[in-house]
């Protein structure tokens, strides 16, 4: 269990954007738990230019980190899913901060964790935050009506309140079943907190191979995606590299 982000906020004054670079500024913050919050940031210079599934940079009192890109390119703001690393330097600073703050952004997008355009099955893992591509990636194909890409999301978390963009994709499971299969799964399903909780159990990389199985992708077809926790990340990526499954990752951090 991480610290309340009350208590992290505490007497401490609040943080700056670096000097130097451009600004975006916070205008919805929507805090999940104490320690998950969806902020959305209005960028000073106009809209920032990204592919979905690509991340942005920002910065505060001296200190920039990576941020995959939630919103799709189309929406007027960016949206950002951060977790609270309490002994971290930047996430402590970021959930300080209140509508109308300022934070640092640099102006370009980066990333390579971005749709395969040369299949048209895309199976997609994630832990938690990790689920911002797939997010991005979701609203713009809705967007632009794609028919011919079909997008099977496994989501894990610890605990259901932590699903967070759930309602989101089992709506649009509802909406538009060419689009996506959704799976979202807790791994402590016997805690209080997931007394509610009737989907799926255990850990994301543990019923991966059961639905690529389910689903019954063409293997020359898929592409693999993985994003969030590293050890989830080396877990799927030794189930399906033997395989023989195209594969690709994005690590949030190094463990
Ligand atoms: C391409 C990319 C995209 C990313 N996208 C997101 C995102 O969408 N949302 C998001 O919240 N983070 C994301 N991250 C992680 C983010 O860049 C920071 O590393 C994270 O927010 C912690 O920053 P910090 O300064 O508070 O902690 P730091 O001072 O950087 O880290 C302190 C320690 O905690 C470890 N650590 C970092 N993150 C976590 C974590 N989540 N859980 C456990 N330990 C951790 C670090 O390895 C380090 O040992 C992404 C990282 C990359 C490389």
């Amino acid at each position: 269990m991480v610290e309340d982000a009350t208590l992290v906020n505490a007497g401490s004054p609040r943080p700056q954007p670096n000097p130097g670079f451009p600004t975006a500024k916070l205008v919805e913050r929507r805090d999940v738990s104490e320690d998950l919050m969806v902020i959305r940031l209005e960028p000073e210079e106009g809209p920032l230019k990204f592919k979905p599934g690509q991340y942005c940079t920002l910065g505060l009192d001296g200190i920039e980190r990576a941020y995959s890109i939630a919103s799709a390119p189309h929406e007027p703001w960016l949206e950002i899913f951060v977790e609270l690393v309490p002994e971290g330097e930047l996430t402590p600073r970021m959930f300080r901060m209140q509508i109308g703050d300022l934070i640092s952004l640099r102006p370009r997008a980066k990333g390579l964790f971005t749709m395969d355009q040369r299949v048209h099955h895309h199976f997609m893992v994630s832990t938690v935050t990790g689920v911002a591509p797939s997010i991005s990636m979701l609203r713009s194909c809705h967007l632009e009506g794609v028919q011919d890409h079909k997008f099977y999301v496994l989501l894990g978390a610890s605990y259901e309140d932590e699903l967070t963009y759930d309602e989101e994709l089992s709506a649009l499971v509802v909406t538009n079943p060419n689009l996506l299969e959704f799976v979202p799964t807790v791994s402590r399903p016997n805690e209080e907190r997931n007394a509610s909780w009737r989907g799926a159990k255990g850990r994301v990389n543990s019923i991966t191979e059961q639905y690529l199985n389910q689903f019954e992708l063409p293997q020359d077809d898929t592409m693999i995606y993985a994003c969030g926790h590293p050890g989830m990340i080396e877990a799927v990526r030794d189930i399906v590299v033997p395989q023989g499954w195209m594969f690709i990752e994005e690590r949030f951090w190094k463990e």
